[in-house]
């Protein structure tokens, strides 16, 4: 695919050139044609997919397809991000892709003067890329209208509601007309966020892109080879003694997470679980104290951490090796983030060494094991070769497991399945619903947004 296959106009291909990019992403390939087409979006992407040019290319196709602004000066569309990197990010790349339109934009946040942002707005500018707090703040002064917006586009939505911003972000969409075209970016999508695209879109298109070996190649990576009995003395020890000051740690099961924080508390280690089976409350307070640095370990299982955004955390913990490859760079994508260090330390006994082959696999990474620590088992990697370990059980024959427990199986591994970790899944069935056929089909199913 490229990116005259997606019918963009000329002066972005050229830019596109220039910028020396060749192919279109994932997200690119899958929401630039919806986008093009009018319709809405609900995009679960992170960072690093792709995703700015995802809604920018299509954002400027359209504004310049469509002319110049009636009335002139009016602002078209509005680009909410939560914080003011992600903004002058954002702003650059329309910058960079729109060199070539006479497409304007601008970018407000807080924390400067607003005289300079203002004096841009009274120019004339067609995007306006913002930060929620600082455009209430002009929109109250009466210095920012929205009253033209034709394209409303809410990026980093989860980390909006993170960082207590969604009470004002649904204080400016108040303020938008409400036919336009919405598209709607989150990394995970927690329930809050399920509601706020409820309310916000029609019948968007679902794209979901997770960036599975590329994120797994900035974090460094560990796994300690440990008898199934042995895995939890083997965390005990490292929260105790090796100075990491905060972890998530992932548990399989609802119950093994119980078991854990349980554990880890009687050890003196500030410890909580969340799951499915834990109330809202109780699951918003432990994150919060696990933000706030209370908790040294939160134990989830991976449902529970799919709302769990924390931006510098440096160690995920895998007591449990997940029996699907992407959710291992799921989990381990939760660390590293913004450039930040990150460790993925796994535990892995002899009933997984074929996840851990998977996972080896997918990445196309050796992980290194770690043999200095004090439940070390003497495991030998599974050849890459084989196949695709399934759900069952896997066997320990073959002489590779000198040693370890045997049996006893892991039971049924009630969170895992429809953990959402499908690549490019459009649960819509739209696939391709925006290119033939003219116009805006909006079938009348209601919302599309995932399932949950
Ligand atoms: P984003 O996820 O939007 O933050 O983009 C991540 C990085 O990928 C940015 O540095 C973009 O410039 C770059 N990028 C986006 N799309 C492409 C593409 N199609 N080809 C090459 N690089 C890209």
């Amino acid at each position: 695919m490229t990116f005259s296959e997606l019918n963009l106009i000329e002066p972005l291909l050229q830019a596109l050139q220039e910028e020396g990019y060749t192919s279109p992403t994932p997200i690119q390939e899958q929401a630039i044609p919806p986008v093009l087409n009018g319709d809405d979006l609900l995009g679960c992407a992170q960072t690093g997919t792709g995703k700015t040019a995802a809604f920018s290319l299509p954002l400027l196709h359209r504004l310049h397809e469509a002319g110049p602004a009636h009335p002139a000066k009016a602002i078209r569309a509005l680009i909410l991000t939560p914080t003011r990197e992600l903004a002058l990010q954002i702003g650059d790349s329309i910058q960079a892709y729109g060199r070539h339109t006479k497409i304007r934009h601008t970018v407000i946040f807080g924390g400067v003067g607003q005289v300079p942002q203002v004096e841009q707005i009274k120019r004339g500018v067609d995007i306006l890329v913002a930060t929620p707090g600082r455009l209430l703040d002009l929109m109250n002064q009466g210095l920012v209208s929205l009253k033209h917006i034709e394209t409303f586009i809410l990026d980093e939505a989860d980390r909006m509601l993170d960082m207590g911003f969604i009470h004002d972000v649904r204080k400016v969409i108040a303020q938008i007309p409400a036919h336009r075209q919405t598209l709607l970016f989150s990394a995970t999508m927690p329930q809050e966020i399920q509601k706020l695209a409820n309310s916000i879109l029609r019948d968007p298109v679902y794209v979901e892109v997770t960036p599975v070996s590329s994120t797994a190649e900035k974090i460094g990576q560990k796994v300690f080879f440990v008898e199934k009995t042995y895995k939890r003395a083997l965390l005990k020890h490292l929260l105790k003694e090796t100075g990491i000051k905060r972890a998530l740690v992932f548990s399989r099961t609802k119950h093994g997470a119980d078991r854990i924080a349980k554990e880890l508390s009687k050890a003196g280690i500030a410890a909580q679980s969340i799951h499915g089976d834990k109330a809202q409350s109780t699951r918003v307070k432990a994150l919060s104290q696990f933000k706030n640095y209370e908790l040294q370990a939160l134990v989830a299982t991976d449902i529970a951490a799919r709302g769990i955004d924390v931006d510098d955390l440096t160690h995920v913990i895998n007591v449990d090796l997940p029996n699907e490859p992407e959710t291992y760079v799921h989990r381990i994508g939760r660390t590293g983030r913004a450039g930040a260090d990150g460790l993925a330390l796994s535990f892995c006994d002899d009933t997984e060494l074929p996840y851990l082959r998977d996972i080896e696999k997918l990445t196309k990474q050796t992980i290194p094991v770690e043999e200095e620590q004090p439940f070390h088992a003497e495991y030998q990697k599974l050849p890459l070769g084989g196949g695709k370990a399934t759900d069952k059980l896997a066997r320990s024959g073959g002489g590779n497991q000198p040693r370890g427990p045997r049996g006893g199986g892991q039971g049924g591994r009630p969170e895992q399945r429809g953990a959402g970790q499908g690549h490019n899944r459009r649960p819509d069935q739209r696939q391709g619903s925006s290119q033939g056929g003219g116009g805006n089909r909006r079938s009348s199913g209601g919302n599309r947004g995932p399932k949950r």
